[in-house]
């Protein structure tokens, strides 16, 4: 079966980030044809835009998994409603905030997935944490 290596951004600012981030790996171990590689030791970082809220706990993870593009998005939308994530403003605060950064080296450019991230990519965790591996 292929597998393909993928880079995910995790965030958490509501409802105990240390513990959604933790829940998150665990999980993310936990999805189907999917194990977790690796990741890195969770930052605070300040939140972008300008709603006042508080600041993010972020972490990059690296998987490999069987799943497509499509079906580990599904898989992370379905994380982020179980972490207590509700419908609101795109940079609201969220209990759990799930991105995939890179998949394999494929590029991805549809209506619901833009693979690379760009945006995710800028931000100052990633840009200095992803390349340490
Ligand atoms: P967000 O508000 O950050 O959770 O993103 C909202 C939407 O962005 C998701 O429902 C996805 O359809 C879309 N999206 C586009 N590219 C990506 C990506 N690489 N990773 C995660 N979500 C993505």
């Amino acid at each position: 079966m292929r597998t393909v290596r993928a880079a995910l951004g995790l965030g958490s600012n509501l409802a105990g980030p240390r513990r959604k981030i933790a829940w998150a790996l665990r999980e993310l171990n936990r999805l189907p044809g999917t194990r977790l590689l690796s990741s890195t030791t969770p930052r605070w970082t300040a939140p972008l835009g300008r709603v006042k809220q508080p600041d993010f706990l972020n972490c990059v993870a690296w998987v490999r998994t069987s799943l497509s593009p499509m079906g580990l998005l599904t898989e992370l939308k379905r994380l982020e409603v179980l972490a207590g994530r509700k419908p609101g403003a795109r940079w609201g605060p969220r209990p759990l905030d799930l991105d995939i950064l890179y998949y394999g080296d494929e590029r991805i450019s549809t209506a619901w997935l833009t693979i690379p991230h760009r945006v995710a990519l800028a931000r100052p965790f990633v840009r200095e944490d992803l390349p340490k591996w």
